[in-house]
């Protein structure tokens, strides 16, 4: 019997996967990782500190997975690296990015940074997947309908030495309602914090990058936005200084408004933008902050 497993890495993530798990019609289990809480029928709690390396979570989760049909987790690094993995320990089929799903075995994600919504159908009886939660409807009431504890013990083949913590408690770009990016203008990378950093803070938002700004050493390379950065989908997006290049775009498409500022009336994102402003970034954006309102 086709039966679906939702991997989430935190409790949080379960108030995703309900929408997704409601597409593909067919009973549905969650497995948390860290934390408690889950939805579906059951929730598997493995009750981990911390997410351990990929490589060896893998291996311990095959047992604990390999009795469903679809194995889904919300896109991020992450989880693409753990889909990976899972999938060639499962000898499964393995899609990313799922955007929506037609059936329990046709779905539609995007290729050639977004510009193709291609359709896949998935042969064998078994898939791994990783989806878009932000082309799903999110439900934060979900919850499970039992709860049971798993004891996981990933191997320590690979060991985390280092971890850098995300700059000053912003939230994270991939989640965010409100995201303000900037581009290569900026400078360097006290400018960019003062003028953009100050901005997202009044505002409650998190911070981009456009990868001009992340190779010229504005930014940290985990701002980045677009098709080699993070996908975002906020409530509102403000580009300052970004010109809208098809690669930064296929990260930004699902904005629900799109801001542009930029001092070239000609710049491609104003083909994308809900509202343009053709104005000096350091003039407009600390105008903006001075006029908002602040969380
Ligand atoms: C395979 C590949 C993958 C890529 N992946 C990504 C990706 O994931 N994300 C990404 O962003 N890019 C990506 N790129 C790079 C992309 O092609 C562009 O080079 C990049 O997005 C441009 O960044 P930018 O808009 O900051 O810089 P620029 O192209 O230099 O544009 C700066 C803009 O700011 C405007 N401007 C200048 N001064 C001001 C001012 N004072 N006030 C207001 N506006 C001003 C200019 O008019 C211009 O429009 C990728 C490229 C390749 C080849």
């Amino acid at each position: 019997m086709s039966r679906a497993l939702f991997i989430c890495f935190e409790a949080e993530e379960s108030a995703l996967v309900v929408g997704c798990a409601n597409a593909l019609g067919i009973p549905f289990d969650t497995l948390v990782l860290t934390g408690s809480g889950g939805c579906g029928e059951n929730s598997l709690i493995a009750g981990l500190e911390s997410v351990p390396p990929a490589d060896g979570l893998a291996e311990a989760l095959v047992s604990h997975v390999s009795g469903y049909t679809k194995i889904g987790l919300v896109s991020s690094m992450r989880s693409k690296d753990l889909a990976g993995r899972l999938a060639a320990l499962l000898d499964a089929a393995m899609l990313t990015d799922v955007i929506s799903v037609e059936s329990a075995d046709t779905f539609h994600l995007p290729m050639v940074a977004g510009s193709i919504v291609t359709t896949a159908t998935v042969g064998g009886d078994k898939l791994v997947f990783t989806f878009r939660p932000s082309n799903f409807p999110k439900d934060v009431s979900a919850s499970a309908g039992q709860t049971e504890q798993i004891s996981l013990a990933p191997s320590a083949r690979t060991q985390r030495t280092k971890a850098a913590a995300r700059s000053g408690g912003r939230p994270d770009l991939s989640q965010a309602k409100i995201v303000v990016t900037g581009g290569r203008p900026l400078k360097d990378a006290a400018t960019f914090e003062s003028v953009l950093g100050g901005l997202a803070d009044k505002l409650g938002a998190a911070v981009g990058a456009t990868r001009a700004a992340v190779d010229s050493g504005i930014a940290a390379n985990e701002l980045q936005v677009g098709q080699t950065g993070k996908i975002v989908a906020p409530d509102l997006y403000i580009a300052a200084g970004v010109s809208g290049s098809t690669q930064h775009m296929a990260g930004i498409k699902d904005s629900k408004i799109i801001v542009a500022i930029n001092t070239d009336a000609d710049a491609p994102i104003f083909e994308s933008a809900d509202f343009g402003l053709v104005q000096d970034l350091f003039t407009a954006l600390p105008e903006i902050q001075a006029a908002a309102k602040g969380t």
